[in-house]
């Protein structure tokens, strides 16, 4: 059975931060907005997401005398995506992003800050930062929602400090880097969290979100600001075209397909398709498994893609996605990713050869690259990698969910982690023997990375050799702040698998942000954003934030383009 519903003049599909973002800019330009959203909460990835956004030239790091400009990022642009993005997209992001950001400073109740210290992920390149482009959102205060709060995609507890209190990412950095006052700083947060009385006796969730939840709370309460209607439970299906131009959308709802008519165009922002395996297995390297996705389940099933494809557009970089290492833990729904630990001194990753194949403080994307490349060169034998460690780091440094053990010590550690999360033995060799890796390999190994802890000069990989790698590195470890000796038992090992934390690829758009066939006409009235489109990045990862800042510029740069067609 099918119904028509009420017509729109956009109808937005999906409610990451992308989304939403559009449909603020859409709404404010007196436009008549419809949200549609598949599961029963609305975020998606982008509410247990670090919330971070990559936004060259920004406003905030200029008003502190920042001295980015708009020609330096897009050489670095230029440098990173190596020629593999039309140069026009580039252009469009890099003249959009700061204008939407202060947009949405001045209107809407979003509000950020400079991470300042966060360097792009290519020091390297010309044109790259030491920080000043990735922004850091304001803890935001969930009471505004008011019962809408209930829909809000909850944080991840692993982005929470203890798995409950909202910290930013400046806070999460000045502890893990162990800087002055880091202790100081948890107890105040903490002391906050407690004292917060009223709010404590309605919930454990703390009352003030941050990162990514932060985000997305934010801009749903600009939208009930603006009463812009959010339908829940609502799958998109399918597109409809009349005369080459979007004039709708099929959705189902309550049991039911309902046709949307829309007036000036339909707005995709449904992620990516790494929640559908049979996807995965089309398009991306393998081996790889949804299980291994650190995105909320079942939903980024690439509903978007198939229906742009139905009418003929064109895509790119579907053999990619935004890589990330990760750990399955039990009993949790989604894996976590291991963005940070594994710049920490004293932790190296290894192949079942025990042998090193990348810089493991290299950025999470090209991290999982080069787990793929060298699996390709040792047939197999580098998904699963090993992070291996000792003693010394288990007592001081976080590991995926092992918190450093002079706060969880093994004794309190879930039973069923030992042999599934964690390996433990008393020596190398064992330890080696209990994983299936070369125990000869693996002592070499150590070997070889304890004389690069004492003369501080990785001479394989050049770990810490940059103001990126340094930047998870431990402030207080010399000569080199991501590498120590692997000494001290018991030794440990964690497996790593070849995560994401969304697809890349996806419906290819131009600069206005209109989605295109093979032959570059426009599919009229049809625009996407986020990770159902594909990345202006290319394969690459510029800055903490690429993924989100893109797919709120482009929902900007969309609104932009309906209201010049309209
Ligand atoms: P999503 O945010 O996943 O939103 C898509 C929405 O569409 C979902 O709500 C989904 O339910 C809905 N949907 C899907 N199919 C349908 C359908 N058929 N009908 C209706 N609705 C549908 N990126 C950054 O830039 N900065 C960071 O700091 C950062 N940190 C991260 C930390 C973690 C732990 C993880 C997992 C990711 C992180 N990312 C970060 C990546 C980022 O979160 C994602 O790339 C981003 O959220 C993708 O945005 P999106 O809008 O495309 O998808």
């Amino acid at each position: 059975q099918v119904t028509v519903a009420d017509s729109y003049d956009v109808v937005v599909v999906g409610s990451g931060a992308g989304a939403m973002s559009a449909a603020i800019f859409a709404a404010d330009q007196e436009m008549k907005v419809l949200i549609v959203e598949k599961s029963d909460k609305y975020g998606g990835t982008s509410a247990l997401s670090g919330g971070g956004i990559w936004i060259p030239n920004n406003h905030y790091f200029k008003a502190m005398g920042g001295d980015d400009s708009y020609d330096k990022a897009l050489t670095y642009l230029k440098a990173s995506t190596g020629g593999g993005v039309d140069e026009k997209r580039l252009h469009a992001y890099l003249d959009n992003a700061p204008k939407m950001m202060q947009y949405l400073e001045d209107n809407t109740r979003l509000h950020y800050t400079v991470a300042e210290k966060y360097p792009d992920y290519y020091p390297q390149l010309p044109g790259a930062m030491s920080g000043g482009r990735t922004l850091d959102p304001e803890l935001f205060d969930t009471a505004e929602l008011g019962d809408e709060v209930e829909n809000l995609r909850p944080a991840s507890p692993t982005t929470l400090l203890m798995g409950k209190i909202a910290w930013t990412a400046r806070h999460a950095h000045k502890a893990m880097a162990k800087e002055r006052g880091w202790r100081l700083m948890i107890l105040w947060l903490m002391l906050r969290y407690k004292l917060d009385f009223s709010w404590r006796r309605k919930s454990r969730r703390d009352r003030r979100s941050a990162l990514g939840n932060a985000l997305v709370a934010s801009l749903r309460c600009s939208l009930l600001d603006r009463k812009v209607p959010l339908w829940l439970n609502t799958d998109f299906k399918q597109l409809i075209e009349t005369d080459g131009r979007i004039s709708g959308l099929v959705v189902e709802r309550n049991g039911s397909h309902q046709i949307i008519n829309v007036r000036h165009g339909v707005i995709l922002g449904s992620g990516g398709f790494e929640q559908s395996q049979t996807l995965r297995d089309k398009y991306l390297p393998q081996p790889t498994q949804v299980s291994w996705s650190a995105t909320p389940p079942g939903n980024n099933t690439g509903a978007a893609l198939e229906a742009g494809q139905a009418l003929g557009a064109a895509t790119d970089l579907l053999d990619w996605a935004w890589w990330a290492p990760t750990i399955n833990v039990p009993r949790e729904d989604k894996a976590r990713g291991v963005f940070a630990e594994r710049a920490f001194p004293g932790a190296i990753v290894v192949n079942g050869q025990g042998k090193r194949f990348v810089n493991e403080a290299a950025p999470y994307l090209e991290f999982v690259d080069a787990m793929y490349k060298d699996n390709e060169r040792s047939g197999g034998k580098s998904i699963p990698a090993w992070v291996i460690f000792d003693g010394h780091f288990r007592f001081n440094y976080a590991m995926g969910p092992l918190m450093p053990s002079q706060i969880m010590p093994d004794s309190r550690l879930p039973k069923a982690w030992h042999q599934t999360v964690y390996w433990k033995a008393d020596s190398l060799e064992a330890l080696a023997g209990q994983i299936d890796v070369d125990a000869a390999g693996l002592q070499d190994t150590v070997g070889r990375i304890n004389g690069f802890a004492a003369s501080g000069k990785d001479e394989d990989f050049q770990r810490g050799g940059n103001v990126f790698d340094r930047y998870y590195g431990d402030s207080n470890v010399k000569p080199n702040p991501c590498l120590a000796p692997i000494k001290k038992g018991p030794f440990y090992a964690m497996r790593l698998n070849a995560g994401d934390i969304g697809t890349k690829g996806g419906l290819l758009t131009n600069e206005r942000g209109c989605v295109v066939r093979e032959d570059g006409s426009e599919i009229e009235g049809l625009y996407a954003i986020g990770n159902c489109s594909a990345s202006v990045m290319g394969t690459s990862y510029p800055g903490a934030g690429s993924t989100l800042g893109p797919a709120m510029t482009f929902g900007y740069i969309a609104v932009n383009d309906l209201v010049r067609q309209r």
